[in-house]
């Protein structure tokens, strides 16, 4: 099972690099086996992600400490991130970071992004109808992992459709499954270009 995702999601970020989602080895990816797992499998840091294979992730603690350390690994230096949110958000096993360009030109005039009316918000978990509001929290860029943790904790009501954010930067999206945490994060990013270009329009 486990070879079998990591190829899954390999593929994907090599699909994802395709759209312009990882440019310059950016963005992380990591997964859990089951929600109740301590380890998490975290893509390494400085891959470029055109060339992702499933030999490319490393295992890390709860707290993100590598597991089976090497001097050679090096988790991706957002993993903090990825920890914070399978704490705060139990059932998740799979956390996916874009740095598309349509969440990220959102990001910057706004502090929190609002849609309403679209068929595609259903690909959110538990939205039933386009004619529900979805909102998405936006939070400000930080090299600090802890800023990240503290805001989580502090706001973890906002976040309700199972990712956010970061403005100037990308987006976090997570699922109880990996196919879940792709339905989110390409949700999030479908409507993000959908309400950009027709705003601009
Ligand atoms: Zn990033």
């Amino acid at each position: 099972m486990i070879d079998l995702l990591k190829h899954e999601l390999a593929k994907t970020i090599r699909i994802y690099n395709s759209k312009g989602w990882s440019p310059a080895t950016s963005t992380n990816y990591s997964f859990k086996l089951a929600p109740e797992d301590k380890d998490i499998h975290i893509s390494k840091s400085g891959i470029d992600k055109a060339n992702f294979t499933s030999e490319d992730f490393m295992e890390v603690d709860e707290n993100g400490n590598p597991i089976n350390f090497s001097i050679h690994l090096k988790p991706s230096a957002e993993t903090g991130i990825h920890c914070q949110i399978y704490k705060l958000f139990p059932s998740t096993t799979c956390i996916l970071h874009s740095h598309s360009v349509y969440p990220v030109l959102w990001s910057l005039e706004h502090k929190e992004l609002v849609f309403e009316g679209f068929e595609i918000q259903k690909g959110f978990e538990g939205v039933m109808s386009h004619q529900e509001k979805v909102v998405i929290p936006v939070v400000e860029n930080s090299q600090d992992m802890a800023f990240f943790e503290n805001w989580m904790k502090e706001n973890g009501e906002k976040i309700n459709f199972h990712c956010f954010v970061i403005k100037g930067h990308g987006t976090y999206a997570w699922g109880k499954n990996f196919f879940e945490a792709k339905r989110h994060l390409e949700t999030l990013d479908y409507l993000c270009e959908l309400k950009w270009k027709s705003n601009k329009a």
